[in-house]
């Protein structure tokens, strides 16, 4: 199906707003720095540099959200929970991108609709912390905020905020980028080429036939309409995929704001879609302030706490022309919360007409720590989330129109189940998040099946 093509009205431009104007706002979570000076000299710099994403990309990002929220595309974002400096290398870049790639694949041939692919990365560095400082024996240091603010070694250096490390996530940001988009149009993503995006685990896995299968009838299909048509597909050879993050520290947000040739407005262009995070969005904060004067696409993360009429006045000051693509809801229950905390949310928006796309974010309400203090999420717990997301929008009359996952595309051990049942024995083998646990390829993998059978059933 193709994706209509519509224009986007509009809008007026955020009242009393700035890209600064976040600074005279509550601000939490942000990095305490020691030397204002040293930090004006970095933001200077990074205000300088070239922006990693162009306005006409985000603003296509957004017509095909406004496309996802009407049923016409399926969201797919996914990537680690927090990017590390070290993780900036060509295997891990080029393996998450083959696991969404293939978890793409598998929407698309299941679902019979196109997806719009945002990776969680190019400046996924920071991340919330619940204290801000932290003890360890006796000694007490900055909490580590991500490798944007500070360093994970405990020690006062290591710890110590430091305005170069956002300049240093610029470049990591744009070295991934780069990578990416040269993978892209190099012809990675043709789908007449799924073998490249096979990671070495696809032979071995439980899920392996099922995929193969799905691959070798897109290429029936493909070769088909090749003959009928006497040539190529073009449109076939290339994907668009685009990048996220959360828009935690706003100065490093604020330098990449930026007005364009032609267009009206502010964009940020350190990344197609930023998302404001569930413990910074509160109302009256700096994050929402920042955020309601971009252009971009904006999503915000809705956890079980959030009341309807709380809801609201963040719907309104985030679009309050009620602009189709602008706003993306991602709840974040958990399983066992879901049912009671959702239905109530989407009535509420649905009578008040609001339009919003609403994602599943089936990770964040499922962490917990074992016996031993690892953390980690049950794969039943996510499933079951999800499903019961789709079953809840269903009765709601609301749609469904995508999913957010913590994945990576190495062979990890940090969420337990899943096709291999994972037991808490594995966690011990391949655990390597130092944040959140990830769900594998072979998981992610999974996931993508199950949307399939329970949304294209
Ligand atoms: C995250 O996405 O990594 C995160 C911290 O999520 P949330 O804001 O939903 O807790
Ligand atoms: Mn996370």
């Amino acid at each position: 199906m193709k994706s209509v093509e519509r224009n986007i009205t509009p809008v007026r431009e955020a009242i009393n707003w700035t890209p600064a104007s976040w600074q005279g706002k509550p601000a939490i979570q942000q990095p305490a720095y020691d030397d204002q000076a040293e930090l004006g000299r970095a933001l200077a710099q990074l205000s300088e540099l070239p922006p990693l994403v162009t306005s006409w990309e985000v603003l296509a990002l957004k017509r095909k959200l406004a496309d996802a929220a009407e049923g016409r595309c399926f969201m797919l974002q996914g990537g680690d929970c927090a990017e590390s400096f070290a993780d900036c290398n060509s295997a891990l870049i080029s393996n998450r991108l083959k696991v969404l790639l293939q978890m793409s694949l598998v929407l698309v041939h299941g679902l019979k609709l196109p997806v719009v692919r945002v990776g969680r990365f190019a400046g996924q560095y920071a991340k919330p912390r619940s204290t801000d400082m932290e003890t360890r024996d006796g000694v007490t240091l900055p909490s580590y905020r991500g490798d944007i603010v500070n360093s994970a070694e405990f020690t006062a250096a290591a710890r110590r905020a430091d305005p170069q490390r956002l300049i240093e996530g610029h470049a990591k940001s744009a070295m991934t980028m780069n990578f990416v988009r040269a993978l892209i149009d190099g012809g990675f993503a043709d789908l007449h080429h799924p073998e490249y995006w096979d990671l070495e685990w696809v032979a071995h896995s439980p899920l392996a036939v099922e995929y193969r299968r799905m691959v070798e009838s897109i290429g029936d299909s493909l070769r088909f309409m090749e003959t009928l048509a006497g040539e190529p597909i073009g449109s076939y050879g290339r994907v668009d995929f685009y990048t996220s993050h959360e828009a935690l520290v706003l100065h490093y947000e604020q330098a990449q704001t930026r007005q364009v040739p032609r267009q009206w407005g502010w964009f940020n262009l350190s990344t197609h879609f930023p998302w404001i995070g569930m413990r910074t969005a509160d109302m009256d904060g700096a994050h929402l302030e920042y955020c309601r004067g971009i252009r971009n696409p904006i999503g915000v993360k809705v956890g079980p706490s959030v009341k309807p009429d709380q809801l609201l006045r963040v719907i309104d000051a985030l679009n309050p022309d009620n602009e189709p693509g602008r706003l993306t809801l991602i709840h974040r229950m958990g399983a066992s919360k879901i049912q009671e905390h959702l239905p109530v949310l989407l009535e509420t928006v649905k009578n008040a007409g609001r339009k919003v796309l609403w994602i599943s974010d089936p990770m964040h309400g499922n962490g917990e720590s074992l016996a031993n203090g690892i953390k980690t999420r049950r794969f039943e717990n996510i499933r079951a989330e999800l499903d019961h997301a789709f079953d809840i929008h269903a009765a709601a009359g609301t749609r469904l129109g995508g999913v957010h996952l913590e994945l990576t595309g190495e062979n990890v051990t940090e969420c337990l189940g899943g096709a291999r049942d994972l037991t808490e024995t594995d966690l011990e083998r391949a655990y390597k998040s130092s944040v959140d646990p990830r769900l594998n390829y072979e998981q992610s993998l999974e996931i993508a099946m199950l949307i399939v059978r329970k949304r294209g059933s």
